[in-house]
């Protein structure tokens, strides 16, 4: 039996670390190819790529900030020409720099949104006419539980990933009768560098008394894009801390 992603083409943007490459890797073991996505950290995507093609797939590294549009289509560029037409993209890459109402500045909170937010959009744009040409395309937005609840991290932090739920459902509408579903993930409290550096935070706050893994939020990310009724919705991982 052929894997279910075999012959998809997958970016996924932040994939040098954390939650991103865990989730390139985890396309890549479902058949995918995938382009891996960083900003400053080629070192590590190269890693991410290694263990892809060790996986049999095909993989680049493509640096690109994502919050830049000049640099969005000269990424998209080089993933059509190395590797095709992006079939399904995970829009992940984000900053979460922690901020009190005191320290916060029109930059960190400009910064925050062009970096959380804005990419999403750049990025959807940049792949819906080949998905809409094919009638077959998947979205998936990395959110959090700081779209609903306060989190530690700051407002402008909470306005992002909002931001990008209202994304998610706008394109969700609008692409229904197309093929392609848009959908976000919103974990909370996941091990990564974004947690272990910023948000002073302790496992004993989880109702499930311990952090979640980057692999299982990739699992609800294969988990969404394996269905194909299920659209404009948020996933929520997060060891029982909210249900809202
Ligand atoms: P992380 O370990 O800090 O990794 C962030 C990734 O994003 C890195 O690959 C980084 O690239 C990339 N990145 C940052 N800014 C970028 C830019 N302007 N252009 C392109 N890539 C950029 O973070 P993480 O914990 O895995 O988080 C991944 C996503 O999950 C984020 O959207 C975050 O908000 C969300 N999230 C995380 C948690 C959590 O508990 N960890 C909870 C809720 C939501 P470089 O390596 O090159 O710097």
């Amino acid at each position: 039996m052929p894997s279910s992603l075999t012959n998809r083409i997958a970016l996924v943007t932040g994939a040098s670390r954390g939650i991103g490459a865990a989730i390139a890797i985890r396309l890549a073991g479902a058949g995918a190819d995938v382009a891996v996505n960083y900003r400053e950290r080629a070192t590590d995507a190269g890693a991410v790529v290694a263990a892809i093609r060790a996986l049999g797939r095909r993989a680049i590294a493509v640096g690109a900030d994502v919050s830049d549009a000049a640099a969005v289509a000269g990424m998209m560029r080089q993933i059509e020409v190395e590797l095709g037409p992006v079939d399904i993209l995970v829009n992940n890459a984000g900053i979460g720099p922690v901020r009190t109402l005191d320290e916060m500045t029109e930059a960190d909170f400009d910064r925050t949104i062009a970096v959380n937010l804005k990419s999403a959009f750049l990025c959807t744009q940049a792949v819906l006419p080949a998905m809409r040409a094919q009638g077959w395309g998947r979205i998936v937005n990395i959110s959090s539980g700081a779209a609903r609840g306060a989190g530690g991290v700051g407002v402008h932090y909470n306005a992002s990933k909002a931001g990008m739920e209202g994304l998610t459902r706008g394109y969700a509408a609008r692409l229904v009768k197309e093929g392609i579903t848009v959908n976000a993930v919103a974990p909370s409290l996941i091990e990564t560098d974004m947690v272990r550096g910023g948000v002073a935070s302790s496992p004993a706050r989880i109702p499930m008394g311990r952090f979640g893994t980057p692999e299982e939020c990739a699992q609800a990310v294969l988990m969404v894009i394996g269905n194909a009724y299920l659209t404009g919705q948020t996933v929520q991982l997060n060891g029982g801390m909210s249900f809202i």
